[in-house]
């Protein structure tokens, strides 16, 4: 977790945003929030207090009755309104990303862009609410379902998606009537109160949509807090399993999806210019730092050798700078701290190779750079095998033959993504018929789902059962009710205790 300090004057102060206003700290504990680009601190960001927290519940409490009240075609509305003006403002919402997040512009507005989907999504709520019906069941009964919203309900992000993992969850739960508070990654908070300014601008009633920022202390309030009835979490596997378990044990409904360890199989029957390009666009994008991010190559048979050397060419032409700089197609990682501790990864197993080290191709003026990083050899067992490194280093595992990589696959405690590499349809389908995780690719690197399908790993890499955005989002947020019902004549009325059946 981050450090409390004392925020240097200069600083901006980022507050909380609580019944449709910002909302200025009164605990007396901020983090730091830095430009990963030049290592500068540029914001202090209020931590909030278990008060705090009640704050912000009481004020999604207060406006759930009139926020469920509003009719379909109403809500729909100002989801179109929302849109609009995120769709005109992503720029801004994009720069926040990379002043904060440091990833390169280009590659903060397609995080933007990608979150935009789930709120064209949600502009079809009225369909998405739609209950079913069932006329005549019983003579003269009528059976119908209706879905309606849980109350107030909380959402927990990561760093790393700081726009667009937040809009996979208040979008959907918005617009199943429910009202929300987030508590955002406290290393790059800006976004989140922008995206609060916007809503209130787009005419979102006070209150439907707070933010509140902070650490383990606001995490933990909302954890235990009573009035909240759901909890969707996204970061790392112990924090998820943690975050999971404690809100089902108050009695929470909870999706908390964790970290990764994404391999990509490249069979040698594969086209390996394209195989390469994957590769390298999935495993340095964003500095490695996605969930969805290819971290192991599983290559088979022959294929290692000639692949290895095609990544090794285009690894010096990823520019690695400020991710304002248009030119920068790789951007920083969020802290010093962090960047270290990737670093450590590079020569650290013994029998595994140091293909490119970028500690070299890092500068080193105050950003918290590390340039593109490929080891050869890894295997199960080695550290840099299995842990989640979250970084931009790409392990190549060699194996023989299929079986032993899927096998690798499957014996892996995550299981968020996958994808294969090959010309042979035939293997393509057995693979996704055999292989373990939520969201596999075929001949595509990064396979996350369109907004109306849901997002979501397995193994240690989901705890619940259901997925994020797309139709399981919408049942997450939503509880239904079946009404059984009947118009009859009141002279047919008459008493009788046995137990109803249909006929
Ligand atoms: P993190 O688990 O450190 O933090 C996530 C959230 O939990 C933050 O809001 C943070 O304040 C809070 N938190 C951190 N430590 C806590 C503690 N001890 N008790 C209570 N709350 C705590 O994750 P991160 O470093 O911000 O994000 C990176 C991780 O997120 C990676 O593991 C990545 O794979 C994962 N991730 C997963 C997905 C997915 O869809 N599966 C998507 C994005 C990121």
């Amino acid at each position: 977790m981050t450090d409390v300090v004392d925020a240097p004057a200069a600083v901006k102060p980022i507050n909380h945003w609580i019944s449709g206003k910002p909302y200025a700290g009164q605990s007396g504990r901020s983090g730091p929030v830095f430009n990963p680009a030049t290592g500068e601190q540029s914001g202090a960001v209020d931590f909030a207090s278990v008060e705090e927290i009640d704050q912000a519940v009481q004020a999604a409490k207060a406006a759930f009755p009139a926020w469920r009240a509003m009719s379909l075609a109403k809500r729909a509305e100002l989801f179109f309104a929302i849109r609009e003006l995120f769709h005109e403002r992503r720029e801004e919402i994009a720069k926040f990303l990379t002043l904060e997040h440091g990833k390169v512009l280009s590659d903060a507005v397609g995080e933007v862009t990608r979150g935009l989907e789930v709120i064209e999504f949600c502009c079809g709520l009225p369909h998405l609410l739609k209950g079913d019906m069932t006329e005549q069941a019983s003579t003269g009964i009528d059976v119908y379902s209706i879905r309606q919203p849980l109350g107030v309900v909380a959402g927990i992000t990561p760093f790393n998606f700081p726009a667009m993992v937040p809009m996979w969850m208040w979008a959907p739960a918005l617009a199943c009537g429910n009202t929300f508070v987030l508590k955002p990654s406290e290393k790059d908070p800006s976004a989140s109160v922008f995206t609060a300014e916007l809503l209130k601008q787009a005419g979102l009633p006070d209150g439907v949509f707070n933010v509140v920022h902070g650490d383990k202390v606001a995490v933990d309030a909302i954890l235990e807090h009573p009035d909240i009835a759901a909890v969707s979490f996204v970061g790392s596997t112990p924090i998820a399993q943690y975050v999971y378990e404690t809100a089902t044990a108050k009695g929470k409904r909870c999706q908390a999806l964790g970290g990764a360890k994404n391999h990509m199989i490249v069979l040698p029957d594969a086209d390996i210019e394209m195989a390469a390009d994957a590769a390298v666009s999935a495993a340095y994008g964003s500095a490695g730092e996605r969930c969805m991010a290819v971290s192991m190559l599983v290559a088979v048979g022959d294929v290692a050798d000639p692949l290895i050397d095609a990544i090794k060419q285009r690894i010096p032409n990823v520019k690695v700078g400020d991710g304002m700089d248009s030119s920068s197609e790789m951007g920083p990682l969020i802290t010093r701290e962090h960047r270290d501790k990737v670093a450590s990864y590079i020569g650290a197993d013994d029998g595994a190779k140091v293909v490119v080290d970028g500690r070299e191709g890092a500068t080193d003026d105050g950003g918290f750079f590390l340039a593109p990083t490929l080891l050869d050899d890894l295997k199960p067992g080695m550290k840099a095998y299995e842990d989640e490194i979250f970084g931009p280093v790409l392990g190549v595992t060699r194996v023989s033959t299929y079986d032993e990589a899927i096998r690798l696959i499957n014996e892996n405690p995550y299981g968020n993504g996958t994808a294969i590499f090959t010309r042979d349809g035939g293997v393509a389908r057995q693979f996704q018929f055999d292989v373990q995780a939520g969201m596999v690719g075929i001949n595509v690197p990064i396979p996350v789902p369109v907004a109306y399908y849901s997002f979501g790993g397995w193994k240690n890499s989901l705890f619940g059962d259901r997925h994020i955005y797309g139709p399981e989002g919408i049942d997450f947020y939503t509880r239904s009710k079946v009404v059984t019902s009947r118009w009859p004549d009141p002279a047919t009325s008459k008493v009788d205790l046995g137990f109803p059946q249909t006929r």
